[in-house]
């Protein structure tokens, strides 16, 4: 699955890996002191499957993920991650938008 991640605007990793618990992960000071300095504008993390190639759906904003796992999280849900995901499945699925009504006439 896609997902939408803020990035630290002072190391450039994604800024769950500043929250507790993941430092141990990764060789960066600037993640391992906690505090994240998340880009306001979020970023399309894209996944695809495998085999296949197919690019997957995005999570919706605000999702837990892998509840009840060690990799429990959850998706940010902020308005700019929902403007995002929005803007996002317009352009992958032009068919699934939301029709307007009225316009038409018919
Ligand atoms: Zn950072
Ligand atoms: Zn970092
Ligand atoms: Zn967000």
């Amino acid at each position: 699955m896609s997902v939408l991640v803020h990035l630290c605007l002072g190391c450039g990793h994604q800024s769950a890996w500043h929250e507790g618990g993941n430092g141990g992960y990764t060789p960066c000071r600037c993640c391992r002191a906690g505090t994240a300095d998340p880009d306001p504008a979020p970023m399309l993390l894209p996944t695809s499957t495998s085999p296949g190639g197919i690019p997957e759906p995005l999570w919706e904003p605000g999702t837990r993920r892998n509840v009840g796992t060690m990799h429990a999280s959850r998706v940010c849900g902020c308005v700019a991650c929902h403007e995002a995901a929005l803007r996002i499945s317009r352009r992958e699925h032009p068919f699934a938008a939301p029709r307007l009504v009225g316009l038409s006439g018919r």
